[in-house]
């Protein structure tokens, strides 16, 4: 089995969940006590914040970009960044490997295009929501992208760094997001991105009033559709 190398660390409570997810994917395949072959290097989180806040996303990008590098260099067939966030700097990234880079949004737009959604609202870091390195990828790719109004923008990020990478799930927290949904509902919303890899810890992706596309899940799963082979994935599904 090939190697899949994980970017982690950003926030560990969701490369967790990214262990998890592939580990389980593995096993319903491939049956029996199969398990995957990975790599993780799971970064300080508190450095990348810190070049966040900064904007110093050049130094995020050789940061993470030498991670990629120890990677392959250890023997991992492909690359996962394991945050929609981070993307913003997955070109440098990319160029530092000669192995593929799995790419969160790619993956997530082509699942929403294959569902026949066409107008997802994109629930993520105010960096992912703002910046246009995520809406205009998404746009490009054939989707009318939608975000939150700024106070609800606000509302989502506070959520996300102050609660869900500190390992905290509220319900409060949840109704909160719940309430941005039905609101951009009747602006048009057809679908939900949880475009952020902790999100998937408050809002399940299949209890929500639109269709909901969770990042983790699918980038997990172009990862071991990638090592496996997606027509055994096919045969299996
Ligand atoms: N994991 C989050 C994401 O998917 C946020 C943490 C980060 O800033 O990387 O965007």
């Amino acid at each position: 089995m090939q190697t899949i190398g994980l970017i982690g660390g950003m926030s560990f409570e969701s490369s967790a969940v990214y262990y998890r997810l592939i580990n389980e994917m593995v096993r319903d395949r491939l049956g029996g006590f199969a398990s995957a072959e990975l790599l993780m290097h799971s970064v300080n989180f508190d450095e990348i914040v810190t070049m966040q806040k900064a904007g110093d996303w050049d130094a995020a990008g050789e940061r993470l970009g030498d991670v990629a590098a120890r990677l392959q260099q250890a023997g991992a067939s492909c690359v996962l960044i394991c945050t929609n966030t981070m993307h913003l700097v997955a070109d440098p990234v990319a160029a530092r490997i000669s192995v593929p880079l799995i790419h969160i949004i790619d993956e997530t737009a082509a699942n929403i295009k294959a569902s026949g959604c066409r107008r997802p609202l994109l629930l993520a870091t105010r960096y992912t929501m703002e910046h246009g390195f995520y809406t205009d990828r998404v746009k490009s790719l054939g989707l009318d992208i939608m975000v939150p109004e700024p106070d609800d923008r606000t509302t989502v990020h506070d959520i996300i760094f102050n609660e869900l990478c500190a390992g905290q799930v509220l319900d409060s927290s949840r109704e909160t997001l719940l309430g941005i949904i039905e609101r951009e509902r009747a602006k048009g919303a057809d679908s939900i991105i949880l475009g952020c890899t902790e999100i998937c810890l408050i809002l399940d992706p299949d209890g929500l009033p639109l269709p909901g596309f969770d990042t983790t899940k699918i980038h997990a799963k172009a990862a071991v559709d990638f090592v496996l082979g997606k027509q055994q994935a096919a045969a299996v599904a």
